[in-house]
């Protein structure tokens, strides 16, 4: 399957690691939105929410323990994030493998839709 992000994980397509385990990959967008702006990606390809189920949902929580731990990291856990995962092209996704932005070290633009 042709996936950029899926080619980012093996390592074809360069980008700017900020975590890796056995389930996910963090990496910098390479468009930054914000001070921190980071990716997290399944291993594992999924094209977007739509895909998630119960059988495969325990990545998406553990997405979630990563962000708080890069927050952490990145000096962003007091002062404030957002992580947003865009589904279809009204929320305006571009790459079709599920990814979460994590996105802070500023204020952020409240606008929500
Ligand atoms: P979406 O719009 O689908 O929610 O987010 C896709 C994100 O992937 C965008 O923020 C974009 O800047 C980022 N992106 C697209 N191509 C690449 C790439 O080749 N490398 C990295 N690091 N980020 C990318
Ligand atoms: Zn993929």
């Amino acid at each position: 399957m042709d996936c950029l992000f899926c080619s980012i994980i093996k390592g074809e397509i360069p980008s700017t690691k900020v975590y890796e385990d056995e389930q996910v990959y963090a990496f910098k967008d390479i468009n930054p939105m914000a001070p921190v702006h980071v990716l997290i990606i399944p291993k594992t390809h999924l094209s977007s929410i739509n895909d998630v189920t119960e059988e495969n949902s325990a990545v998406i929580a553990h997405i979630y323990a990563v962000a708080a731990k890069l927050a952490k990291d990145f000096g962003i856990s007091e002062s404030g994030y957002r992580v947003v995962s865009n589904c279809g092209a009204d929320a305006g996704q571009t790459v079709f493998h599920l990814h979460f932005h994590l996105l802070g070290g500023k204020k952020l633009n409240v606008e929500m839709g």
